[in-house]
Formats: C-alpha cells, structure tokens, sequence
C-alpha cells in the first residue's frame, strides 16, 4: 500500500509520521490539497464537525477522505506551513531541529550555499553543488548525501515552498559530537534545506549605486582558513559588515593579507578601467564567486577584455567603474569608496551593460 492510500484506509495514528515520510511527493500533495467542504456529521449520539479532505497528484484524484476538524487543522497547518529539508525528509518550519550538539552550532563546523530562484529554476544549480562539495572536501567533511540527491532535494524543496523567485540556503553541518573539536567524534552530518524569499539591497541602490568603505578586518588568512571555503564560520565577514554598518554603507570592502583587495563581505568586487575589467584573482583570498564567473563570461561573450589581477584601494580610488556581484547583489553599481568618488560618481555604462545581461541571463 502506498503512503497516501495507507492515509485513505485511515491509518491516522501515523498521519504525520506518513506525510513526512511522503518527502518529495509532498509537493504534489502540499500544492494540491485542499479543504473541499465542511459537513455536518449527525449520528445517533453527537454531532461532530468533519472536514473532507481531498488529495492529488497530478491530476488524478487519489484519495479523498473525512478527517475530524482537529486532524484537518493539523492538516491545514502541515501544508500551508514553510516546509524545511531536514534529515532527508520536508517537514514544516517549526518541526525542522538539529542537535544543540551539532558541531555546525558548537563550532561553526559545516558549509552551505546562498542559492537564487529565477522563474521556478534554480539559478547555476550544478554549480552551487560542485562548490558545496568541493567545500565538504577541503573540510573534510562527508556529505550524506550523493550529488544528484542534493540536486533533486533542492527542487523538491523550492517546489514544496511554491517558489517562484526566491532564495536557497543549503547548509550542511559536521553533526552531533561531544563538547570536543574532534571530528572523529562527531556523527550524522545534517543536510537542511531551506526556500524562502529574497530581500535585496534597497532597489534604488540599484540606480545610484552604493558608497563602500574599506573595513579594517582583513579577510580570512588563505592559510589560516581558505575564504573559498563557504563555511558556516562568517565571523570574520561579519565583524567587517559591522564596520560597514557603523560607516552607513551597506557593504564594507575587505582587504587580503597582503593589503590587496580581496571582496566584500558578502560580494565579489570587479572594477573597469579603460573599457577592461579587472577583479581579484581567486587566490587572492575571496570566495569564488557563482555570479562573478557568470559576469566574467557575460563580458568576454560581449567582447569586453576581462582580468583577473592583483587590485589595490588605489586602482579602485582611480577606477572608471566599480561594482559588486553576488548571488544576492546580482550585479550592483559602487560609486565611492572611503569618500573617494568613482568615476563619474554614477553607475558607468559597463556596468549597466553587465547588469541588464546578467538579468536577462536569468530569465532565460
Ligand atoms: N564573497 C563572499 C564572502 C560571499 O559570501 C558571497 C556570497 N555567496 C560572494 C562573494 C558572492 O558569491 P556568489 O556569487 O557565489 O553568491
């Protein structure tokens, strides 16, 4: 018997443990589900309010059956509620836990990816995978789960949230161990999955470009800590974020050890000087970054010299155009940095160039 026709023989004792086990058909059910009618059901001895809930997939009706007005609430909220990927299985929002002993909250031991939705797809998906694993790998962590799995639970996790245009955060964390650093000692490593909405810089930043300044924490040490690790440790972006905030910007330029330009706290950084595109190498300490390497295809298709170089505040004080690329900054316009105007003080013609490609690129 199958999930949803043990649910129609009324195993009711294990409804949810049923549902949650239906994983990636939920989407079908959640989306489909609905609340046909309410019937009054008079017996002999008492009247009790039941509810018919009706089930689909696709679009062959599968079960439809009563349930009583405290099962359907139940029901409502299991299938109007976010669902979370957690422990191979979507279950709502609330219910997603892990371990307070799971070195991800302990230690900040795991990876995760910051993933968009574009019209139902999810955006440079094979490539946000390859970086999660490449990250796993250089932490030495195993991910329970093999590639095309994570693929397929991410999209079942976008279409169980009905995600149109939104946002992915995959998190995988080292699992739950004793209060020690020891790998060794840590166990079942947690995938979670979440789809949500996305809220972006303010959207007139878009058409002025923003004003950064440079924070004095430098970014993560390549030898200490690989910034191309995505790790679930963002202290050190975090404490420049602060700097930005406290200056009034809403991204703060980080420098490498060497004090070269490395990124912002949250985006790639590219510059554009005599009609050549210039940012960081990526082992000059940065996160390499999805959207960075969609805009660096994007110019070289339209014909635009692009390098990869060694950049200093300087060549961005004297820079024509500036601007940040992120997954979700997409591609937006830097117009000073530390007081010092860039270029014309106005989003250059470069950059609008690259941002209406960029968009156009993800609606296609
Ligand atoms: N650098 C850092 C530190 C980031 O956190 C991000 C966002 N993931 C980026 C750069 C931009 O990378 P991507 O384009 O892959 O989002």
């Amino acid at each position: 018997m199958s999930p949803l026709q043990r649910i129609a023989a009324g195993a009711d004792s294990q409804l949810f443990e049923i549902l949650a086990t239906l994983g990636n058909q939920l989407r079908f059910a959640s989306q489909s589900w609905r609340i046909r009618q309410n019937t009054q059901t008079h017996d002999e001895e008492s009247t009790t309010q039941r509810v018919l809930v009706v089930g689909r997939i696709n679009e062959s009706i599968c079960f439809g059956r009563e349930f009583s007005i405290n099962q359907s609430i139940q029901l409502r909220a299991f299938f109007m509620s976010r669902k979370v990927y957690v422990a191979g299985k979507l279950v709502p929002a609330e219910q997603a836990t892990v371990s307070v002993f799971d070195h991800g909250l302990l230690y900040g031991d795991g990876i995760f990816e910051g993933i968009r939705v574009y019209g139902g797809r999810v955006f440079r998906h094979r490539e946000h995978i390859d970086r999660l694993y490449e990250s796993a790998l250089a932490i030495r962590l195993e991910i329970p789960i093999t590639h095309p799995e994570m693929i397929k639970a991410v999209e079942d996790t976008v279409k169980a949230n009905d995600i149109i245009d939104g946002y992915v955060r995959l998190v995988v964390t080292r699992g739950s161990g004793s209060l020690g650093l020891d790998i060794r000692r840590t166990s079942n490593p947690q995938v979670i999955i979440i789809a949500d909405t996305i809220s972006l810089y303010p959207a007139e930043l878009y058409e002025t470009g923003m004003r950064l300044v440079t924070a004095a924490t430098i970014r993560n040490h390549p030898g200490a800590l690989s910034p191309r690790v995505k790790s679930l440790n963002y202290l050190n972006n975090i404490m420049a974020k602060i700097e930005g905030t406290d200056a009034g910007t809403v991204e703060a330029l980080m420098l490498n050890h060497n004090g070269e330009v490395a990124e912002c706290t949250g985006d790639n950084i590219f510059i554009v000087k005599h009609g050549v595109l210039k940012t960081p190498q990526r082992d000059s300490g940065i996160l390499e970054g999805i959207t960075r390497n969609a805009v660096m295809k994007l110019a070289v298709d339209a014909g635009v010299i692009v390098q990869e170089c060694v950049l200093t505040r300087h060549d961005i004080f004297t820079a024509d155009e500036c601007f940040l690329t992120g997954t979700a900054a997409e591609v937006i316009a830097v117009i000073s940095l530390d007081g010092r105007m860039i270029g014309a003080g106005t989003p250059g013609p470069v950059t609008a160039d690259l941002l209406k490609r960029f968009r156009k690129l993800t609606q296609t």
